[in-house]
């Protein structure tokens, strides 16, 4: 046992992978999304299992995270899906990427490319239906799918939009489905055979409908056991989680009435208070807005969190126990006995979201990985 480790259960990740996919239909492609270290889980650790897992084809954020794929396997296909910077375009030669496009002067610049190296440059374009975010805009969308279709050393390999609002607003993600469809299904010399066509993240599949053209999905905090939101109906899938986040005691002592606790004094005892002094802060991740909020699991027993969280320690009340021993195991996220706290109740005690918990782990935290196969 370390100070503070993540434990990260490769076999759940795998079984998440199967019940997601034995959820859709079977000729649904998976878009294995693993941009920001796999959602901080480790890039290098997860991807390989991924693939061996089901998934067809990695999404990633920018250049690097792709050429850290790229080193470790020719062959498998990665998507970009953020905006390429002008000098990082000649990488998509060099390490065989798949960009996203959402404007005439992408489409322009990775054709020259093609061009200079005499390669179809494979592309996937994206549509604005109301994320505000990348894609061309919806009404315009035509033009470019027939600028692309004239230019020799592009390949347009897939079409896709992202929903704004898929864990909040069925009606909205409906209406930036149609819009999608709309568009394609203006487009009657549009050869949809050869193109992947997605939209799904993991809130998405909520409302996946299999008789629109959409063949494949992208899927990123659900194959981490994370649903998008607690009345889920994907919480019908067997998803177990794949990250938990521990610390250990590194002090006890009890202070009496009208003890000042952490920096700020933002915590008074009003009684004779035992304290646990944890080997985790938010150097390692744990948010300074869980000052006074939100537990921490020692022996099972939910232990708040008292005062401010500091750098390296955070101080909980273990009054409660019993006794509590210098290198007991106190889990902030995960199991303990029958009682846990999930990334996404963590996340809520923090005033954020699942996403920044899992991005936020720093690199202090040693990620140890569970690597078992169930035969
Ligand atoms: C991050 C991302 C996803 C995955 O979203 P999840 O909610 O984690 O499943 C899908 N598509 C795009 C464009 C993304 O940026």
């Amino acid at each position: 046992m370390k100070r503070c480790w993540a434990e990260i259960d490769l076999a759940a990740l795998e079984r998440n992978l199967g019940c997601i996919r034995a959820a859709l239909p079977a000729h649904i492609h998976y878009v294995t999304v693993v941009k920001a270290d796999a959602y901080g889980h480790g890039l290098q650790q997860t991807a390989t299992r991924l693939m061996q897992s089901g998934a067809e084809l990695y999404a990633v954020a920018n250049v690097e995270e792709a050429r850290q794929i790229r080193e470790m396997g020719a062959g498998w296909p990665i998507l970009i899906l953020g905006a390429l910077l002008p000098e990082e375009i000649p990488s998509l030669a060099d390490y065989d990427l798949i960009a996203t496009v959402s404007s005439p002067a992408e489409v322009e610049a990775i054709h020259t490319l093609g061009q200079q190296r005499n390669r179809r440059q494979p592309i996937h374009l994206k549509i604005d239906t109301g994320m505000g975010r990348l894609g061309i805009w919806w009404e315009n969308a035509g033009p470019l799918i027939r600028l692309i279709q004239s230019m020799p050393y592009l390949n347009l390999a897939g079409v896709f939009t992202h929903f704004s609002s898929a864990d909040t607003d069925p009606q909205y993600t409906r209406e930036q489905r149609d819009r999608f469809v709309g568009v394609l299904r203006n487009l009657p010399d549009l050869d949809l055979t050869n193109l992947l066509i997605h939209a799904d993240n993991s809130a998405g599949i909520e409302t996946f409908e299999e008789d629109l053209p959409f063949n494949a999905v992208r899927v990123g905090l659900l194959q981490f056991g994370i649903l998008p939101y607690p009345d889920s109906l994907l919480a019908r899938v067997r998803i177990e989680p794949v990250f938990s986040f521990h610390a250990r005691v590194g002090l006890v002592k009890t202070v009496p009435p009208g003890a000042s606790i952490s920096y700020g004094r933002t915590f008074q005892t009003d009684k004779a208070t035992t304290l646990a002094i944890l080997t985790a802060g938010y150097g390692d991740g744990i948010p300074v807005s869980l000052s006074n909020r939100g537990s921490v699991l020692i022996q099972g027993h939910h232990c708040p969190i008292l005062g401010r969280v500091t750098m390296d320690q955070t101080i909980v009340d273990v009054s409660a126990l019993n006794e509590v021993k210098v290198g007991e195991q106190a889990t902030l996220i995960g199991n303990q006995n029958n009682s846990s706290i999930t990334t996404s109740e963590f996340a809520e005690q923090a005033g954020t979201i699942p996403y920044e918990i899992l991005t936020s782990i720093t690199k202090r935290v040693t990620r140890i990985y569970k690597t078992s196969r169930e035969l």
